[in-house]
Order: C-alpha cells, then sequence, then structure tokens
C-alpha cells in the first residue's frame, strides 16, 4: 500500500492511496489541477482514480468533488448524513451512500466507516486494509472516542488530526463563538488530545503516524511534532511498541509517499 497526504487543513484536505489494483482519493478538497501538481510533486501518477471516499460535507473535504469524480469518472462513497448536507455531492449520479459503521470493499481494499465526533451530518473515519496493511484516518474530529480508539487497534498507518495548540487558539484572533466550536467535543482535535491518546489510548502497533488538519493559525508545525514525539517517548518508556516515525502533513504540498 501506497500513501500520501496531499493536503491538508481547513484550506482544503486530500489523501492518495495505492495498491496493486486500486487507486483512491480520500476527501476532495481541491480541483483537478491542484491535484495533478500535488501528485507530480510527490512523483504520483493519478492518471486513474477508482473511487472517492468523503469523510464529511465540509467544503474544505468536498470543495473539488464534482470536477474530479467528472474527471476521473469516479464513483463517490459518502455517508448519507453526508450527502444530504453537502449540496456539492447532491448533483454527482455516481453516488455509492452508506452509512456510518458499514463495511464494504473497493477493488482490492476493504474499508471499514466509523462514526467520528464533528459539527457536520454523520461525519466518518476510515479504517482501509489490503494485502495485511491497515491504516486508519481520522480528521475533523473533537475527542478521541473508544469507537476511533478500538478501530485504530491493529493500524500500520495512522493519519490523525493534530489540530491547534490550546494556548494559541485560546489567545489568538478568533472570535470566541469559533474558539468554543474548535475547543469542543464536536470540533478538533488539539495537541494535547493526540497527545493524551499516544500515550494511554494507542496500542503501540502502528510504525507510522501523519499529524493532520494542522490550523495554521493556532498552531506551528514543530509544536504539533514536539508534543506528539514527547507523547510517544513517554509511551515507550513504560509500554511495549513498534518503533513510530511521525510525520508532518501541510497545506500547500503533499506529506511524503508511504510505501508499506
Ligand atoms: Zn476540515
Ligand atoms: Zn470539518
Amino acid at each position: 500500500m501506497k500513501l500520501s497526504i496531499l493536503g491538508s487543513g481547513s484550506g482544503g484536505n486530500c489523501t492518495y492511496i495505492e495498491t496493486e489494483k486500486c487507486r483512491l482519493l480520500v476527501d476532495a478538497g481541491f480541483g483537478i489541477r491542484s491535484l495533478k501538481r500535488r501528485c507530480n510533486e510527490a512523483g504520483l501518477e493519478p492518471e486513474r482514480i477508482d473511487a472517492i471516499l468523503i469523510t464529511h460535507g465540509h467544503t474544505d473535504h468536498v470543495s473539488g468533488v464534482e470536477g474530479l469524480s467528472r474527471h476521473f469518472g469516479a464513483p463517490v462513497y459518502a455517508s448519507e448524513g453526508t450527502r444530504d448536507e453537502a449540496f456539492s455531492l447532491q448533483r454527482i449520479d455516481n453516488m455509492e451512500p452508506f452509512r456510518s459503521g458499514d463495511s464494504f470493499v473497493i477493488g482490492d481494499i476493504q474499508v471499514t466507516t466509523f462514526p467520528i465526533p464533528h459539527d457536520s451530518a454523520e461525519a466518518v473515519g476510515f479504517r482501509l486494509s489490503n494485502g495485511g496493511v491497515t491504516g486508519l484516518l481520522a480528521t475533523d474530529l473533537g475527542r478521541i472516542t473508544q469507537t476511533v480508539e478500538t478501530h485504530a487497534r491493529g493500524c500500520d498507518w495512522l493519519v490523525l488530526e493534530s489540530n491547534h495548540d490550546e494556548e494559541l487558539l485560546k489567545l489568538g484572533p478568533y472570535p470566541w463563538i469559533l474558539k468554543r466550536r474548535v475547543l469542543g467535543d464536536h470540533g478538533h482535535l488539539s495537541n494535547r488530545s493526540l497527545a493524551d491518546f499516544l500515550t494511554e489510548g494507542f496500542d503501540g502497533n502502528a510504525s507510522h503516524l501523519f499529524l493532520a488538519h494542522l490550523s495554521r493559525q493556532n498552531n506551528a508545525p514543530e509544536l504539533a511534532l514536539d508534543s506528539a514525539t514527547q507523547a510517544i517517548q513517554q509511551r515507550s518508556a513504560r509500554l511495549p511498541g513498534r518503533d513510530l516515525q511521525i510525520h508532518l502533513t501541510h497545506q500547500s504540498k503533499p506529506s511524503i509517499v508511504l510505501s508499506l
């Protein structure tokens, strides 16, 4: 399995996943030109996309979905709640709606969906398996629930949100109503909440972690990286686990390409 987070953050999200038989996008927050530029930069060739999976209906996850679906002739998999919420999804003929919690197969990839707590209708995370490799994507979530923790068990790679530093957010320029939304149980995951999961809830199986959906306003890459690194050091001082490599994701350029 090969993957790269082509872009991540409130300005647009898209992850590319490739197996021997299948090429998927998770979220479609960019148009075709931006997607091609990012794939080029990552050394990937997106001449074919077999399916587009959508986590939820916020603009930064669906703004490019119509164009991308049409360009690639690719079906769009989204929860019924997401489809009903996002106007751009209602214009797509090639929809494959599912219910949160459903599992299905696309090509040679086993997909399991699970609910995440976010202020969007029927928002989901994805657990993807192919040829003995399993990964999980969960961004845009107010907290790591027991369900998310359960689905993260046994994964080889994780894409998890590390949205904001709580102090930067509290002191920053956002209006209080927006601060309250981001900090809430259905908002976005802070560096500290992710660190709590890494020290307490993480099973130590994954060898790669991508820090996703970093806020440009209320976070800094080095803060997110330090926080996660310290949490993993604390965990490995008392619990067994594989060596974990932590990778940053970016708004304007792709992450590393991971091959497992
Ligand atoms: Zn988002
Ligand atoms: Zn969102």
